[in-house]
């Protein structure tokens, strides 16, 4: 239920509605198998055969994608999930011990709620038992007034994602304090458009979407013509809040997501729905105000509740309770939700082991808990300190690129370098920890402690109203293979998980360091800057420091990326939306020229001979570029390239390493390329 922004994160937003499909079901058979050490700079993935001035991805990468297929169990395959796979593993063993030998309150918690999860036998036993007093009070609810309670019930006390989202987050313009607010949301689908749009391959998702439903209204004991009639409830429905939502893009822009209104608004907006019920069957206390964020999307929800039958709203809430159990239920439930979530939706072959699963679920509930356990054992004392050296190598690069710029007046430099100057810093982990121990979690109870973890988490949240923000807390988990850029707080993050090979290794050359987590450090500073976070202040207000005519200068120079990137096709016939993706690709670029800017300065420093010094047979300014590019080497399922090209914010890797070379002249001058080359075009977009 956070609502939690990401104006930058490093790979996915991992708060999408979708998301919670973003899981396979069991394989009794997989026992965990420590997977192999992960080294930066990897020279066996190149392939020489590539002119890197006519495609650097191709060169840098070829042989790691042609030796490194999708496994089974994955719809993306890349240098990212080898890490991610191999953090979770570490995390695997932190909770298998807890789970057979726990040694503190804590560790038996979190050991529990694993265990709990692993215990597939007692699922398949069963069945959709737990679930039943959910459904039942669904099946209960005989009148639309009791509509605005039961919803509550459902996303307060389940988890369960319907119609909306309602939590907690900084207020835009005075992010020293915390509101109330709402945004759109229980679409089963990854995206508006997958309701919206009328070709054939939409057409047919929507059709399997139905058959999903139907055999999920059945497997639960409805008989087929009801199954189908409640089928075609979902899909009405949930057509018509698609129509009432916002588009992503626009969304991206702060004006268009603030309303900050009263709290009366919400029942001008939508009458059908008693609001004072609902919050009142919330933890909330009561509310003079909150941000609307998606007005228009509330009076969608007010049609739908006016014009449908209760018993069409009846099946809606059935199918979103259904649904977002089904992946902890029994396996047949499981099976039918892999078969359309991942298989044909993401293109994945096979189930994730149930181990995977399960860790990954025990680290979405209380990844606070056994992250405290895993940090001691993984995340050594000198990363801490190696980081904070890079970051404030960075700082200073960024704050010399922006003292370069010929496109910006003295007046708006100065106010980004305000900015910049009150950037702060969080690695590694939280300095203080979150309290679970209200969090009460049995060992034979999979779906209950779901339902707590949830009912848990929006209390967690709601308890912020009212008093001071916090700072330092974190909106990722410490064994987590990303990192990000909070506007309301100016603070980049970086979590334990991704301060490991390949992006940083304490034994490499500072070009191949620099090249990996530095670039990282870039992209989370350089959101500050991108088309959201330049809309903030160093306080984290959204508030125009800029003048006119360097906003237009900006925005012209992000509108030559928008059209770059807008033009590249990563799968036949869908290319990339250059709106959508502007913010990642800015960060990208930036990223990468802020960090070949402190490496040069760190090589000056060291000697004369000191940049051209070969190892392994590459310059250090090869090696940076290489280092950067082979953290993108990947294999995607042509449906992930699909449904990602919609919905994520992030250039597929090929893109993401391309585009920000060819944007960059010191990168074709590195493997000299000539003006003219993919590599090295004549008209570069150059925005930080
Ligand atoms: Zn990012």
């Amino acid at each position: 239920m956070t609502i939690r922004r990401f104006a930058g994160a490093l790979i996915f937003c991992s708060s999408l509605a979708f998301a919670q499909n973003m899981v396979a079901p069991a394989d009794k058979s997989a026992t965990p198998v420590e997977p192999k050490a992960i080294h930066s700079f990897d020279v066996s993935a190149i392939d020489k055969s590539v002119d890197p001035c006519v495609d650097f991805y191709a060169y840098a990468c070829g042989n790691w994608r042609k030796n490194n297929p999708i496994p089974s169990d994955q719809s993306r395959w890349g240098r990212f999930n080898e890490l991610g796979e191999r953090d979770r593993y570490l995390l695997w063993v932190d909770l298998n011990r807890a789970a057979t030998d726990p040694k503190t309150p804590l560790q038996r918690k979190y050991g529990d709620f694993y265990a709990a999860c692993m215990n597939s036998d007692l699922a398949d036993k069963l069945g959709d038992k737990p679930l039943l007093p959910t459904l039942a009070l669904i099946e209960k609810l005989s009148d639309k007034q009791g509509l605005a309670a039961l919803v509550a019930r459902l996303q307060v006390d389940n988890g369960t994602p319907v119609f909306f989202r309602f939590g907690v987050e900084q207020d835009e313009k005075n992010s020293s304090r915390e509101i109330a607010a709402v945004y759109q949301a229980g679409l089963g689908l990854p995206d508006r458009d997958y309701y919206l749009l009328d070709d054939a391959r939409m057409t047919k998702i929507r059709e399997q979407y139905k058959e999903y439903a139907v055999a999920l209204f059945k497997l639960a004991g409805d008989n087929d013509e009801k199954a189908a009639a409640e089928a075609d409830s979902v899909l009405a429905i949930e057509t018509a809040l698609a129509k009432g939502s916002t588009p992503r893009v626009e969304l991206r822009d702060p004006a268009k997501r603030y309303h900050l209104l009263p709290f009366s608004d919400l029942s001008t907006l939508a009458p059908e729905f008693s609001w004072t019920a609902y919050l009142s069957n919330t933890p909330s206390p009561t509310l003079a105000e909150l941000n609307i964020g998606t007005p228009d999307f509330f009076k969608a929800m007010n049609a739908v509740i006016a014009d449908q039958s209760l018993d069409s709203l009846k099946s809606y809430l059935r199918f979103h309770a259904l649904n977002s159990a089904a992946p902890w239920l029994s396996s047949p439930y499981v099976d039918l939700n892999f078969g359309f979530f991942e298989k044909t939706l993401q293109g994945q072959a096979e189930q994730t082991a149930r181990w995977k699963r399960c860790t990954s679920l025990t680290d979405r509930a209380l990844g606070e808990a056994v992250g405290q356990d895993w940090v001691k054992e993984n995340f050594p004392p000198q990363a801490k300190a190696s980081m904070q050296k890079l970051v404030a190598a960075l700082e200073k690069a960024l704050n010399e690129d922006i003292q370069s710029l010929p496109w910006m007046t003295p007046e708006t430099k100065e106010q980004a370098e305000a900015k910049l100057a009150a950037f702060r810093e969080k690695i590694g982990y939280p300095e203080k920890w979150r309290d679970y121990s209200k969090l009460e979690v049995k060992r034979d109870d999979l779906i209950g402690n779901l339902h707590r973890a949830a009912a848990f988490q929006i209390d967690y949240e709601i308890n912020k109203l009212g008093k001071p923000v916090d700072e330092k807390e974190w909106s990722m988990t410490p064994p987590t293979v990303n990192a990000y850029y909070q506007p309301s707080n100016n603070d980049i993050n970086f979590p334990a998980g991704i301060l490991q090979p390949p992006f940083f290794e304490f034994s490499k050359d500072p070009a191949v360091n620099f090249g990996g987590i530095g670039v990282v450090i870039g992209h989370e500073m350089t959101h500050g800057f991108d088309d959201q976070g330049s809309k903030y202040d160093a306080k984290g207000n959204v508030n125009n420091w800029w003048t006119p005519a360097d906003r237009a200068a900006f925005e012209e120079r992000t509108s030559c990326e928008v059209n770059e990137y807008g033009n590249f096709e990563p799968v036949a016939g869908q290319k990339l939306n250059g709106k959508l993706t502007l913010g990642e690709n800015t960060a990208d670029n930036g990223g990468l020229r802020i960090a070949y800017r402190a490496l040069m300065s760190v090589l000056a420093s060291e000697g004369d001979d000191a940049a051209t010094r070969k190892i392994d047979g590459y310059t250090p300014a090869q090696r940076f570029f290489i280092s950067f590019a082979q953290i993108w080497c990947e294999n995607r399922t042509e449906q992930y390239s699909r449904v990602s090209a919609r919905t994520d914010p992030h250039s597929p890797g090929m893109f993401r390493a391309n585009g920000a070379v060819q944007n960059f002249d010191e990168f074709g001058k590195a493997f000299g390329c000539h003006k003219g080359q993919p590599m090295m075009p004549e008209h570069p977009c150059v925005v930080w």
